[in-house]
């Protein structure tokens, strides 16, 4: 018997059995944060659940965002009220109680540049984003800057026409990570996760009037098999219209699909200590530090093309480029960007000719056939409420009680216990003879189970040593992307459980062989399946970053933000 929230990729032919075995109460298709939290929410109401993720966790949308968790200062332009609230209510929870080992408070600074208009309007915007949080808060109020103030915080931005500035605090998170540790979490609560496993049609009662399953391929040895639910939930992002045209079902939205793109820089890149935020002709742009690194973007253009590996393109790269240097006084340019991702916002359609930047993030529930349940849009800072919605439409009018959601009141894995454990940094530094520096590296991304991942250096000093010079990721944890991650191959290991893909200049290629190594050995790849493994990241990397291989434009010729 598995570990209870262990998903281990050594294990999967037993996993897929038992999820044949069925039947299911709930059937959830698609691995991102949707489908992750919906398993999360009916497994914890008592209901026998299983996930099919056609690829890996949080591979789509979900590894992809700008990492946020926020009420989303500019839907508050938008007069999204609701959103907003309902946001700032969920980042506050998550912050304290459900995953404070993964989603830590951030201050963001927004500069002014118009003196006597910009100030009173932010500000206002400001104390009600404040206000709607209410006073039991875990993160600070905002604050005015004078000038000297801002470039205090923020030496590299420009100075000319810098009228001063606001601060004021969100939360950021790994979204890949956090995704994997709620699916983990419904794992540990009964949840049968497979991934590699695609729903390939919508199985009907013999009168064709409900959803009984779905016909999942296991992508692994080219096999189908019937999975019976009594319910079936899709959660499938920007596929969502996809999944309901194999089951021939006319929801009642469909998804627009929106390309956003981002820059990753090495920290020394921009001279600021806090994330800043700022305003482009079309929306915001947003510096988000990410360790040693920043996170630049986002780009918001309409997007139809492949689903499966959105890619940005040289005028990406460029327009972000241009509106960054329009406020830093020494210019990024492409010799500063080390990585860049392109994700696909799943918006619900409304009015053909709408621009997708002025589409609501809110989500939309439906129930086209009974049996089947689907929910698009939303945002990931609300998955939670996302989950709740879709499971309660689902089990409406289930044939025995269900219990409401309790998702608010559990903890994900390694939150609970996790102050004793950062407590204990230095002792278990001390035993298992790695330094400090690794075990607070291992704290914030594996919480209380940080000891898991040291049991593996315990059994393997070898485990001990880092991955690649230079990056704080040990081998210990390829290892325990296998063993308690479900990766199954070397991209879920290098885009997904540690994100060298988006944070090394070569995109983790140097790192790829290692990785192949230690999986090889845990899953019984030989020589040549290493090899194939290895070439296939290779291209993988090479596709994604093909937009920075365009050569340097004049962009320290971008116009500054106007008076
Ligand atoms: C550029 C960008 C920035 C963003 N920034 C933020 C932010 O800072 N904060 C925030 O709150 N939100 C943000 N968002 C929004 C947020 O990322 C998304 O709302 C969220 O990740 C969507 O998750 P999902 O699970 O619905 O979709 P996905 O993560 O795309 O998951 C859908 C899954 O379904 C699987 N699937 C599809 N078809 C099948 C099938 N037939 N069988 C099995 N599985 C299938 C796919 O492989 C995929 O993994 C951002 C989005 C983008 C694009």
């Amino acid at each position: 018997m598995p570990m209870p929230g262990a998903l281990d990729a050594r294990d999967r032919s037993a996993t897929l059995r038992r999820l044949a075995a069925g039947p299911l109460d709930v059937l959830v298709v698609g691995g991102g944060i949707t489908g992750a939290g919906a398993a999360l929410d009916a497994a914890s109401r008592g209901l026998r659940v299983g996930l099919v993720e056609s690829r890996d966790l949080a591979a789509g949308t979900s590894s992809r965002s700008s990492k946020l968790i926020h009420g989303g200062l500019r839907y508050l332009e938008q007069r999204d009220f609701k959103l907003v609230r309902e946001a700032l209510r969920e980042r506050d929870l998550l912050v304290t109680r459900l995953a404070p080992h993964l989603v830590k408070p951030v201050p963001f600074l927004y500069p002014l540049y118009k003196k006597v208009v910009e100030r009173p309007y932010v500000g206002a915007g400001l104390v009600i984003y404040d206000a709607m949080e209410g006073a039991r808060r875990p993160v600070p109020y905002h604050r005015h800057l004078t000038q000297r103030g801002a470039l205090r915080r923020a030496p590299g931005l420009r100075p000319e026409r810098l009228a001063g500035a606001m601060i004021y605090y969100d939360a950021q998170v790994d979204d890949a990570r956090h995704t994997i540790t709620v699916a983990r979490t419904a794992a540990a609560h009964g949840a049968i996760v497979v991934t590699g496993a695609s729903a390939t049609s919508l199985l009907r009662s013999d009168d064709g009037s409900r959803v009984i399953g779905a016909r999942v391929l296991d992508k692994e040895t080219d096999r189908s098999v019937n999975i019976l639910a009594e319910r079936v939930v899709v959660c499938a992002g920007v596929w969502t219209d996809l999944v309901h045209s194999l089951g021939d079902v006319q929801a009642g939205y469909q998804v627009r699909m929106s390309k956003g793109v981002h820059l990753v820089t090495p920290r020394s890149a921009i001279d600021a200590n806090t994330g800043m935020i700022v305003r482009t002709e079309k929306s915001v742009l947003f510096f988000i530090p990410w360790g040693e690194r920043w996170i630049v973007g986002t780009t918001d253009t309409e997007w139809s093309g492949e689903r499966d590996e959105p890619v940005a393109t040289s005028e990406d790269v460029d327009y972000i480029l241009a509106a960054a240097n329009r406020v830093l006084a020494t210019p990024l340019t492409r010799t500063d960007v080390i990585g860049v991702y392109a994700g696909l916002r799943p918006l619900v359609a409304a009015a053909a000719q709408t621009p997708t930047t002025k589409l609501s993030r809110e989500h939309v529930v439906d129930v086209p056939l009974p049996g089947l349940a689907s929910i698009a849009g939303g945002k990931f800072t609300t998955y939670r409420l996302m989950a709740r919605d879709v499971v309660d439409a689902a089990v409406a009018d289930f044939p025995r009680p269900v219990p409401d959601s309790v998702t608010d009141q559990l903890p994900l894995l390694g939150a609970d216990g996790f102050p004793a454990v950062r407590a204990a940094a230095r002792r278990l530094a001390e035993d298992y003879g790695v330094p400090l520096a690794a075990v607070e590296h291992l704290l914030a991304r594996y919480g209380s189970l940080t000891g898991e991942v040291l049991e593996l250096v315990g059994a393997d000093k070898s485990l001990g040593q880092p991955l690649l010079d230079g990056y704080p990721y040990l081998r210990a944890e390829v290892a325990y992307a296998v063993t308690h991650e479900g990766a199954l191959h070397v991209e879920d290991v290098l885009a997904r459980r540690i994100r060298l893909l988006i944070e090394s200049p070569d995109a983790g290629v140097a790192a790829a062989p290692e990785v192949a190594t230690i999986m090889g050995g845990l899953l019984g790849w030989g020589r040549r399946h290493r090899a194939l493994e290895v070439r296939q990241y290779e291209q993988f990397a090479a596709a994604n970053s093909e937009a920075l291989q365009s050569p340097d434009s004049l962009l320290e010729a971008a116009t500054p933000i106007p008076a």
